[in-house]
C-alpha cells in the first residue's frame, strides 16, 4: 500500500536513527549493556534484585531523547536518583553524565567495528523527493549525527541538519519538544503547516505533533504502531518505500497551497 505525500507540502523532515540509518539498534544495544552492567553491579551493592533493561525501557523512556535526558528519565523510573554531573564527566563516574557518555562509548566502540547501515528504501524516497525539488533535513538528538551522516556518505541528502551538537549550541530542548524540528524548518525556511515528520520513537512523532506539523509519520520497525499513533503520528508506515512521491515538480517557494 502507497500512501502519496501530499501536494501541499514543500519538505520532509526525517529523523536519522531508525529511519535514514539503521542505526538504532546499537544505539538500544548499547544501553542495554550499559544499564545491566550498572543495576546488576547496584544490585550486588545493594541486595536487591536485578531487573534488566528491556526493549521496552529503551522505547518508553529513552529513545529518540538527548543522551543524559535519556539516561536521567530511565534511572528515574527505576527509583534510582543520581547527581547529573557534567558533560566532562569521565565515563566510570556515577552521575547521569558519566553513565550516559559510558554509553555512548560503547555505541561509538560499535560504530568502528561495523560502520553505518542505511536503509536504501529511505535513501531512494529522499532522492526522488529532492529530484522532485522537496526539501528535507534531518533532525537527531545524536552528537555523533555528523559523523554518522559522514560515514554513511550521507550528508549530501540533506539541505539542513539539526543535531545533538547544534541543538546544545543554541539551548534547544530535546524531543518529546519541538524545538529541534522547528528549527529544521526554520532552515529550510518553510512552515511546519507544509512540512512532514518522518521519525520512528514515540518522543519524535510527539514532537511532530506539538510543532504543528502538517503530516506526521511514524515508521514503525518493531510492533509499536498503536503507541506511535497515540503518541502523535497521523499514519504509520513499516518501511518508506510505502511512501509514494507526487509526480509534478514542486512548485518552490510559492504556490501549491491546497
Ligand atoms: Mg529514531
Amino acid at each position: 500500500m502507497t500512501t502519496v505525500l501530499a501536494e501541499h507540502l514543500a519538505a520532509v523532515i526525517f529523523d536519522l536513527d531508525g529511519v535514514v540509518t539503521d542505526t538504532a539498534a546499537v544505539h538500544a544495544a548499547a544501553w542495554k549493556r550499559l544499564f545491566d552492567d550498572y543495576l546488576h553491579e547496584r544490585a550486588m551493592r545493594h541486595g536487591g534484585p536485578f531487573v534488566p533493561f528491556t526493549e521496552r525501557d529503551y522505547r518508553e523512556f529513552v529513545d529518540g531523547k538527548p543522551r543524559y535526558d535519556g539516561a536521567a528519565s530511565f534511572l528515574q523510573s527505576r527509583g534510582i536518583s543520581l547527581r547529573w554531573g557534567d558533560p566532562a564527566d569521565d565515563p566510570n563516574a556515577e552521575s547521569v553524565c558519566g553513565l550516559a557518555n559510558r554509553k555512548n562509548a560503547l555505541f561509538n566502540d560499535v560504530l568502528r567495528a561495523h560502520g553505518v547501515q542505511v536503509f536504501a528504501t529511505s535513501v531512494d524516497l529522499i532522492r526522488t523527493l529532492r529530484a522532485r525539488g522537496f526539501r528535507t533535513a534531518v533532525v537527531t538528538a545524536s552528537r555523533n549525527g555528523r559523523q554518522v551522516l559522514e560515514q554513511a556518505g550521507i550528508t549530501d541528502l540533506f539541505d539542513a541538519v539539526v543535531d545533538g551538537v547544534l541543538a546544545a549550541h543554541l539551548g534547544l530542548p530535546g524531543k518529546p519538544d519541538p524545538a529541534t524540528f522547528l528549527e529544521a524548518a526554520r532552515r529550510l525556511a518553510v512552515e511546519p503547516t507544509r512540512a512532514a515528520v518522518v521519525e520512528d520513537a514515540l518522543s519524535g512523532v510527539e514532537a511532530g505533533r506539538r510543532g504543528g506539523f502538517a503530516l506526521v509519520i511514524g515508521v514503525d520497525r518493531v510492533g509499536q504502531a498503536d503507541s506511535l499513533r497515540r503518541h502523535g503520528a497521523d499514519i504509520v508506515v513499516s518501511d518508506l518505500a510505502e511512501l509514494g512521491v507526487p509526480d509534478t515538480p514542486r512548485p518552490g517557494s510559492h504556490g501549491g497551497q491546497p
